[in-house]
């Protein structure tokens, strides 16, 4: 796979790191408050995303991106989402459509597309999802079929992220809704917005504010055939999950993020917050909430970073990626939660950030593969490793 084995100076991934840090402390913290309570998508940052090369992230360099290893791409996507997770969702999924392309396209599709994705010229996502199929992706109802060099493809998707500011998406659907098994009926294709592909209205969510999700409605919707990646119909499953282990990766990230960040703002407050003459941080009952807490942001991280070293080395890592996507995932719900009741009454108030965190972090144990599949995949990885 092309961004295996990738690696980094460290001084590089410092000073990266470094510049990351300044753009949130001057351009980010000031505005989350006001985009996330309003659901405004954050035109300026999105541009100085652009201008900082995030959209080209873990695109290859010899296509314009920064070509960067699963494990730096990881602390970024730690860092930004220990403040705002939502943010990372607009450039995440636009990753996820250009590591399709860059992985399973034709090398003229990587010619034509992979630039203009690391520019952040075309800025898209990742349409899987159907109103009648989540988890089981084979039951997708979305059809399309050949004509001449075109394709006419009709059908719907749902929760898909960036619908509305994103103007092209790696596509699923059946080409042959009759095979059996059905994932050898399946195909993705190179999705631009065009005659017969509208949007719904945007969904109105309990989190994950700011970044837009909605339906793609399909009518008729013609493509040319060289827009179907690959070439070649019946990869497209294999295409869609072919990048579900740096897709963990990316979300265990946030997940820590989360974490971390949920930490961050209890032991802020717990020392600032006095109730019988001394700080909440001296009570008992709160030393063991920070002590978990504490204890599971490191192990999160520890667990995404194991996943993605492993990942950048080109090792097998499925097991890895699905446990640090599962554990950092539910260690977000927990620190989250943690925070609100070190918060107490003031968790409740839209003027602090922790309710934030706690509305944003149930969806990392659902998106890319819910918690519940996660540990049935975790069972079998390891028992098929560990043949009695
Ligand atoms: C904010 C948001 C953004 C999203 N963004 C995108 C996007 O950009 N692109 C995209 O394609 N999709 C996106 N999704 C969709 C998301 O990937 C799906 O919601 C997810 O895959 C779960 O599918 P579902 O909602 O249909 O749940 P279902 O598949 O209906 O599952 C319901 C419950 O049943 C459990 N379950 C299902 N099957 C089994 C089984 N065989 N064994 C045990 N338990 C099972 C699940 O774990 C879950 O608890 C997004 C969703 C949200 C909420």
């Amino acid at each position: 796979m092309s961004d295996q084995g990738r690696t980094i100076d460290p001084a590089e991934e410092e000073a990266f790191l470094d510049a990351i840090d300044r753009w949130i402390e001057r351009s980010v913290k000031p505005v989350i408050l006001h985009h996330d309570h309003n659901d405004i998508w954050p035109e300026q940052l999105v541009h100085e995303m652009v201008d900082m090369g995030l959209f080209g992230a873990t695109i290859g360099q010899e296509y314009g991106g920064l070509g960067l290893p699963a494990t730096t791409y990881a602390k970024i996507v730690m860092k930004i989402s220990s403040y705002w997770m939502a943010l990372t969702g607009i450039f995440n999924s636009h990753l996820i459509m250009a590591a399709a392309v860059e992985r399973f396209g034709t090398p003229a599709q990587k010619a034509k597309w992979l630039p203009k994705f690391a520019s952040g010229e075309i800025r898209g996502g990742l349409a899987l999802t159907e109103p009648n199929a989540g988890t089981d992706l084979q039951a997708i109802r979305t059809v399309a079929r050949r004509d001449g060099d075109h394709y006419v493809i009709n059908g719907t998707k749902t929760w898909i992220s960036n619908a509305l500011n994103g103007s092209c998406f790696a596509l699923l659907v059946k080409t042959d809704p009759d095979a059996d098994p059905r994932y050898k009926g399946m195909s993705l294709f190179i999705a631009d917005k065009r005659e017969g592909f509208t949007t719904g209205k945007k969904f109105d969510k309990l989190g994950y504010k700011a970044i837009d999700s909605a339906e793609l409605i399909f009518e008729d919707y013609r493509i040319p055939a060289d827009q179907l990646i690959g070439g070649v119909e019946g990869q497209g499953f294999f295409q869609a999950t072919g990048g579900l282990e740096l897709g963990r990766i990316n979300v265990a990230a946030r997940g820590v993020g989360l974490s971390e960040g949920s930490l961050r703002l209890a032991t802020e407050y717990a020392q600032q917050r006095q109730t019988m003459g001394k700080p909440i941080s001296e009570h008992q009952a709160i030393q063991l909430k920070i002590g978990e807490m504490v204890t599971r942001a490191r192990a999160a991280r520890l667990l995404t970073l194991d996943a993605a070293i492993a990942y950048d080395k080109g090792e097998r890592c499925d097991l890895e990626a699905g446990m640090a996507k599962y554990f950092a995932s539910e260690a977000a719900v927990a620190n989250s939660q943690e925070a609100m009741r070190i918060y107490g009454g003031y968790s409740y108030s839209k003027e602090y950030d922790i309710e934030r965190f706690y509305r944003d972090s149930m969806l990392m144990c659902i998106g890319e593969g819910t918690n519940e599949m996660q540990r049935m995949i975790i069972s079998k990885q390891w028992v098929k490793r560990n043949p009695a």
